[in-house]
């Protein structure tokens, strides 16, 4: 069993939740410890290829929440070192003429949610995206769309924390909250040491029920899992990022019924399978692409089916990546919430607990979630009004 320590706040979970909230929690002049099993990046966050997509936002709190997350990022990039964010604008393309319709619904529905998308033919189309295969007809075209590397800018937010003399322990477990009389009095770790702190955020990503449960507070999310890969330096760039139509599965626009709309044959091989289509380059050339995701799967390790579906169409959405080498596959488990918004709370459970977790679309929210934990801690009104976000919120309704 180890010594006993004191801080003012413990967070639970160094992904881009919980290290963007030990960061502005540090700012706010609290003693902080920054918590993880592994290390800082291991979950979701140290593993997805940085796509910041608007397009993919329900119109209403879901957009309107993103669109500040965006504004956020754009001033993030100007205060903190270079973490590779670039107003790229993000393409969703189509390759089956079934698909052409349902791009213009997905339009329309965009445009009234007040996204400047717009609808491209294929010359339009290969102006922004020279590379485009010759069975791309067309895309949705969205300049808000953009490109970070996720696992850089949370990098540089860990270690901006703990020059400021924030503190990371990891690899450490945190197995329990500890309260006394209903307030939060720290955490108990899995060796048995006791970190004594009164405000303990949880932002353990897909794990946090583990913490949350004990009071009754575990969040209806499904572990989802999300498969990538990543080129050796290709020699031509992809500006903006893209993904494409098997999105449309997935945010399937008002009126369109997702389930009689074509796949292709890698699509079948695992039918558990869904898939995104996504592709985006890095500063030094290489490029990340993917995601098969199966939702209701914690295996956090990428499937033959799902490298298969990902390469096959790459191919033909991007023929000159075909012959690139491929140098490393990967996944990560993502919690998504039934309404795919995530739980930001301070007033759920004992007095001290805040909640950051539930992240389905992290790479926009994450740091901004901090933002708003920190103003939560010390007693302000947070910079973006939290009652979207609390986790009441799937409690049913009383009679
Ligand atoms: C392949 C892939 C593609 C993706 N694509 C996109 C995309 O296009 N756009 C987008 O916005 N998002 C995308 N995501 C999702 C995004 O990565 C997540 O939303 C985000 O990273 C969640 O961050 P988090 O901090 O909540 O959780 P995580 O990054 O999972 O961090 C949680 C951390 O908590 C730690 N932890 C858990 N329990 C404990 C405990 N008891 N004690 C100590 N530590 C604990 C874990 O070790 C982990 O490091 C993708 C993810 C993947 C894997």
């Amino acid at each position: 069993m180890g010594v006993n320590r004191t801080f003012d706040a413990v967070v639970v979970g160094a992904g881009i939740a919980g290290t963007a909230s030990a960061w502005y929690l540090r700012k706010e002049g609290f003693s902080v410890a920054l918590l993880d099993t592994h290390h800082p990046g291991w979950g979701a966050s140290g593993r997805n290829p940085g796509f910041l997509w608007l397009q993919t936002k329900a119109p209403g709190l879901s957009m309107h929440f993103s669109l500040t997350c965006r504004r956020f990022a754009e001033s993030l990039a100007s205060e903190l070192p270079d973490f590779g964010f670039r107003s790229s604008g993000g393409l969703i393309i189509f390759r089956d003429e079934a698909y052409e319709p349902v791009a213009r619904a997905f339009v329309a529905d965009r445009v009234a949610a007040g996204l400047p998308v717009e609808l491209l033919d294929r010359p339009a189309l290969l102006d922004k995206c020279p590379d485009i295969g010759p069975e791309v007809s067309g895309a949705v075209w969205n300049p808000l769309d953009a490109h970070q590397d996720t696992r850089l800018l949370l990098r540089h937010l860990a270690e901006g924390f703990a020059r400021s003399g924030g503190t990371i322990l990891a690899p450490v477990r945190a197995d329990m909250i500890l309260v006394e009389k209903d307030a939060c009095g720290g955490v108990r770790l899995s060796d048995g040491t006791e970190i004594e702190s009164r405000i303990v955020v949880v932002a353990g990503g897909p794990w946090s029920n583990e913490l949350l449960a004990p009071f009754g507070l575990a969040i209806p999310y499904r572990p989802t899992r999300f498969e990538a890969a990543e080129t050796a330096p290709a020699p031509f760039r992809i500006k903006p990022v893209v993904s494409g139509q098997s999105l449309f599965r997935f945010f399937t626009p008002p009126g369109v019924d997702a389930s009689l709309l074509p796949c292709e044959p890698s699509e079948k091989i695992r039918p558990e399978l869904g898939f995104t289509e996504q592709i985006a380059s890095y500063p030094d050339g290489s490029l990340q692409f993917g995601c098969a995701y199966e939702v209701g799967s914690d295996l956090d390790r990428a499937t033959v089916a799902g490298q298969a579906m990902a390469c096959s169409i790459t191919c033909r959405n991007f023929p000159a990546v075909a012959g690139l080498p491929v140098i490393r596959q990967w996944a990560g488990i993502v919690a998504q919430t039934t309404d795919g918004l995530p739980v930001i709370d301070a007033s759920a459970g004992p007095d001290g607990l805040v909640i950051n977790t539930g992240h389905f679309f992290g790479n926009l929210a994450g740091a901004f979630s901090g933002r708003m934990v920190a103003d939560m801690a010390a007693g302000r009104l947070p910079v973006y009004p939290a009652a979207g976000f609390s986790r009441s919120r799937f409690r049913p309704a009383a009679a």
